[in-house]
């Protein structure tokens, strides 16, 4: 018998600095979310009402995100206003997520979201090494991480975590334990942000002097992998790797530096595919011949590579045609 597949939606309403005193190095959310003014119950009412018009019926699972800020650093009243907006759409969403500092999370905002079903709460924690947490001007440290990823798991709330690779004093070794550490969390799902040097943040400046040194593209992909396949050994859900290239992001000015690329996470799954093939070729002495890989369909575009990259690859260092089918 077959069975439909439920599809995740989420319906994202950005809230720009709201409630963030804070000012981290690489910060410039007003660029990153595309949305520079403040946002009304009215206009959280509007926007899920316009998505509600496109997203499926059926077999989906919707949950209204408020993505951006520090969510639970708001008052607890303009909390309780927002989340009671999204509330009423009960019947049509499954739940509501919020993104936020480990900071802020304490027994007043978890009650308040339990009451409003509030289904998933993601902390950006960015590293779990307290020195680049400083340097960073996170203003907490990784022990808050830890104490309030226990404390929503103990409310029943599912946990996210996003870090961060490439920041200012981290490095390779820091990022892949970073990922572990985080992994150590068991939370249900993750995302991956390669640090991206944007105009007008302290990042920027740092960058100028010759202070920080962002990664190359090819080692952020390389350390995205690891890092990757350390939530992937565990079964945590990678729910996003890289920044979505929206037109804030792409207007050729807001990144000054570092390792963006609009199909990150393809880069990532081509190069992966990549060395396994090669490692093959190499184990097998293959030259000068055809090579037939049969790979699952959803797999295909990641074994021919981004722009067939690996085909050319292949191509130009062992004159092999790279050969990929379908399962
Ligand atoms: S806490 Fe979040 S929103 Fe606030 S400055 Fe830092 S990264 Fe940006």
């Amino acid at each position: 018998m077959k069975t439909d597949t439920i599809k995740k939606y989420n319906i994202p309403i950005f809230i720009p600095h709201e409630g963030c005193p804070h000012s981290c190095v690489f910060c410039n959310q007003k660029k990153i979310t595309g949305v520079q003014t403040s946002v009304t119950c009215g206009d959280v009412e509007k926007i899920i009402e316009d998505y509600l018009t496109f997203l499926p019926k059926n077999n989906r699972y919707i949950e209204i995100a408020f993505f951006g800020g520090s969510f639970t650093g708001l008052s607890l009243d303009v909390q309780e206003s927002f989340l009671k907006t999204a509330n009423r759409y009960g019947e049509f969403a499954d739940g509501i997520r919020m993104s936020t500092r480990p900071d802020y999370i304490n027994d007043d905002v978890l009650r308040l979201a339990k009451k409003y079903n509030v289904t998933t709460i993601e902390l950006g924690l960015q590293s779990s090494d307290d020195e680049v947490l400083k340097l960073n001007e996170r203003e907490h440290i990784f022990a808050q991480t830890i104490q309030a990823s226990k404390l929503i798991k103990e409310y029943e709330i599912n946990l996210g975590l996003q870090m961060m690779v490439g920041m200012y004093g981290s490095n390779p070794e820091k990022d892949i334990k970073t990922a572990n550490d985080t992994a150590n969390l068991e939370p249900e799902c993750v995302r991956i942000y390669p640090t991206l040097t944007l105009s007008g943040t302290k990042l920027e400046e740092l960058y100028r002097k010759g202070d920080y040194l962002p990664y190359e593209l090819d080692m952020a992909v390389d350390v995205t992998d690891k890092v990757m396949q350390i939530f992937e050994e565990k079964n945590i859900s990678i729910i996003r790797v890289g920044l979505h290239s929206d037109e804030s992001l792409t207007d050729g000015k807001s990144i000054v530096a570092g390792p963006y690329h609009p199909a990150f996470k393809e880069l990532v799954l081509s190069k992966r595919a990549r060395k396994m093939i090669e490692n093959d070729i190499i184990a097998k002495g293959y030259k000068d011949c055809v090579y037939e890989v049969s790979v699952p369909k959803s797999s295909v575009s990641e074994a021919v590579g981004h722009k067939k990259c690996n085909a050319v690859y292949f191509k130009d260092k062992y004159n092999i045609d790279l050969k990929v089918v379908e399962r």
